[in-house]
């Protein structure tokens, strides 16, 4: 306290009113703690430049060999550059606005009310938000379905994305894993008597609108059918939809199936992030106004406007989101998936025709094809692998070129991982179909006529 008098004498005018002293206090006890960290300088904004501009190079390499992934790397914010200056946080119900004035709930509600119209649902009857991304989506509409049917069994293909045995698992629901078609598609008829055999209870059913490997579309129509012939009626199940990637894209596809409210789906989800493209991992969520306002009744007063899975939401991606279905408005977005599955096509009869096993579902962009038996090849393509099969997402940064060089270091490595050259290709029957295979068993003599040509 002696300081505190030595600054007063000094300093201060000979009357201190009680507040003025409190004040040198708390700069004082802010004096300590800059001393306990005098060590720690901040470094200087060139050297911190320098490591992102190297960061940004090695991004560059990435994704020009960027085949795995279902995330589309074509895109150009800049003009949103500004936006780094504001934390814009949406926490709360997009449609009841929020105290926090740095929000982005306008554009948000724009974007949610765009995706309402693809889906079909009109703008009184439907609720939803921006999230973090498909998964917290699918926590969403599947945490809807519980709270419409408490008791419920959760019914899912097994080809289903890992996040929603987690969500099973989370939400402690019974979850029963339905088998699917070579196409990734779920097999209906194992899903009749999986539901015959649970009359009981309410049925939740995630269904695949593209599974993430092969993208295999569950047929939504064929599944109703089902739950009626079972004996369920309208209440007595819900239907979440998992549209990832594939929810963005069937509704610009003549003859795709779609994606629509007018059916007796409770909800559908995608990935902002993959089709559409955004910096940032985001998402939407879209289901029944009905269902929302059940939620909040049963819930006390905060949390009536609680129904989202986060609290503080990300106020950039939204706008983000906006900003490329502006830009692109719905001809530019049908061009890219005509552009996307056009590619992918090319990809699927390239490989072919050197002799090389693949698969590609109808309205589908996922070229699925034997796993490479190189470990260094797989990472320089950032390819995704399962079992004994690969595939390529051919997004709309995927160019031709890309996919033409793809090709020939594949054909030019590929008989260096067969010991002494002799060529023995992995069975693959049993994961794209036996017409699809070349391995010994099945349909070897086309690929030996091709090779000897
Ligand atoms: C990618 C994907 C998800 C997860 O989406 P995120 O945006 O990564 O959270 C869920 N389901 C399917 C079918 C997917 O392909």
């Amino acid at each position: 306290m002696a300081m505190t008098s030595h600054v007063t004498d000094q300093l201060l005018p000979t009357v201190v009113s009680k507040k003025e002293e409190k004040k040198i206090e708390i700069e004082e006890k802010n004096g300590d703690m800059n001393l306990a960290i005098a060590q720690g300088k901040g470094h200087t904004q060139a050297h911190l430049a320098s490591l992102i501009n190297q960061y940004v190079d090695t991004l560059n390499q990435c994704s020009l060999r960027n085949l795995g992934f279902s995330d589309n790397q074509d895109f150009n914010y800049d003009a949103l550059a500004s936006l780094l200056h504001f934390h814009l946080n949406n926490a709360g119900d997009p449609f009841l606005g929020s105290n926090f004035s740095l929000n982005s709930m306008a554009f948000e509600v724009c974007v949610l009310n765009w995706f309402a119209n693809i889906w079909e649902i009109e703008k009184h009857n439907y609720w939803g938000y921006v999230t973090t991304g498909g998964i917290e989506g699918n926590l969403h509409g599947i945490l809807v379905g519980r709270e419409q049917l408490p008791n419920g069994i959760l019914y899912t293909s097994q080809d289903s994305h890992y996040s929603i045995f987690k969500i099973a698992r989370m939400y402690r629901m019974k979850c029963i894993k339905v088998s699917t078609l070579v196409s990734g598609e779920i097999d209906c008829i194992d899903l009749k008597a999986i539901l015959l055999a649970h009359k009981d209870k309410p049925a939740i059913i995630n269904l695949n609108i593209g599974t993430t490997l092969k993208g295999g579309i569950d047929d939504v129509d064929n599944v109703i059918q089902t739950l009626h012939e079972c004996g369920f009626s309208s209440d007595q199940f819900y239907i979440h939809c998992d549209g990832a990637v594939f929810g963005m894209m069937l509704p610009f596809v003549k003859q795709a199936p779609n994606i629509t409210f007018k059916k007796p789906i409770g909800s559908v989800t995608i990935s902002g992030h993959k089709f559409l493209g955004c910096p940032i991992p985001c998402g939407i969520v879209i289901t029944r106004l009905q269902y929302i306002n059940a939620l909040s009744k049963d819930v006390e007063y905060i949390a009536s406007k609680d129904v989202t899975i986060t609290g503080s939401r990300c106020g950039h991606a939204p706008i983000f989101l906006w900003y490329a279905i502006k830009r692109k408005g719905l001809i530019g977005v049908q061009n890219e998936v005509q552009k996307c599955i056009i590619n992918a096509r090319y990809l699927k009869h390239r490989l072919r025709d050197v002799g090389i096993c693949a698969m590609l579902n109808k309205f589908s962009n996922i070229v699925i094809f034997e796993r490479p038996l190189d470990k260094d090849f797989i990472r320089r393509w950032n390819l995704a692998c399962y079992g004994n099969i690969a595939h390529v997402v051919v997004m709309q940064h995927v160019t031709i070129e890309m996919l033409d060089s793809f090709i020939s270091e594949l054909l030019h490595k590929r008989p260096t991982w067969f010991k002494d050259g002799c060529y023995k290709p992995l069975c693959v029957a049993k994961d794209i179909g036996s017409e699809n295979c070349v391995c010994s068993k099945h349909n070897y003599d086309v690929i030996q006529n091709l090779w000897s040509k």
